[in-house]
């Protein structure tokens, strides 16, 4: 049995932490938290959340934290969050990390971990172009340049699209973007003795084995 585990999973856009959160809740059960996820399903329902943060979303800016905030504040009282939890995307800020604290503190519980996972600015730029995903159920498909817009998804047949953040220059002012705001996260982290770095270069597999190591869980035996 693995304990319950609180992370929070570091990362520019395209370095592979949504693919490495889908593993973690896959192997031990713990929620994966995805921000850019909820909203973007917001966005897709047409919700009120959705409509505010598509403006936002669209010039690869950040969503204002206290539209963040109370989304995952809800999103952390769910009950399969009991079992650990793994936040993906979030938080982005220093502020957002503060008022993260101050959430899990209302709850009683801390972060056990937070994820770093590391890779070249040019490694990210051209990965990014060349990921897709479905218009249905957001199948991710990264590094197969012979797919295109338009093919059918693999996995469930429904077309395959760029998101609309993924177009070269919103890309370069994602990044930015991280480089401005999310970069002094890891400082806040390391302050912390939280901080835990993974080289994100290698196949996903590799990855996910030195996120294991550096939560402290054995690997796994195949
Ligand atoms: P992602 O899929 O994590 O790259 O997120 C896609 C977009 O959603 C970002 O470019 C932001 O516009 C928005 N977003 C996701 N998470 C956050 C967050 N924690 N704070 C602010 N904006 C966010």
């Amino acid at each position: 049995m693995t304990a319950t585990k609180r992370i929070i999973m570091l990362g520019a856009p395209g370095v592979g932490k949504g693919t490495q959160a889908k593993n973690l809740q896959a192997r031990f059960g713990w929620a994966h938290i995805s921000t850019g996820d909820m909203l973007r399903d917001a966005v897709r329902g047409g919700t009120e959340l959705g409509r505010k943060a598509a403006q936002f979303m669209e010039k690869g800016e950040l969503v204002p934290d206290t539209l963040i905030i109370e989304m995952v504040g809800e999103r952390l009282g769910r009950p399969d969050c009991v079992s650990g939890f793994i936040l993906d995307g979030f938080p982005r800020t220093v502020v957002q990390a503060e008022k993260l604290n101050e959430l899990l503190s209302r709850m009683s519980l801390s972060i056990d971990a937070v994820i770093s996972v590391d890779v070249s600015k040019e490694e990210i730029v051209s990965r990014l172009s060349q990921r897709l995903v479905c218009e249905k159920q957001s199948h991710v498909l990264e590094g197969d340049p012979a797919r295109k817009p338009g093919d059918a998804c693999p996995t469930c047949g429904s077309p395959l699209i760029r998101r609309k953040d993924d177009e070269p220059a919103t890309i370069r002012r994602r990044l930015e973007v991280y480089d401005e705001q999310t970069r002094s996260l890891i400082k806040y982290y390391e302050g912390r003795k939280l901080l835990k770095s993974v080289d994100g270069l290698g196949t996903p597999d590799a990855i996910f084995q030195k996120i294991l190591t550096a939560l402290e869980i054995e690997p796994a035996r195949s």
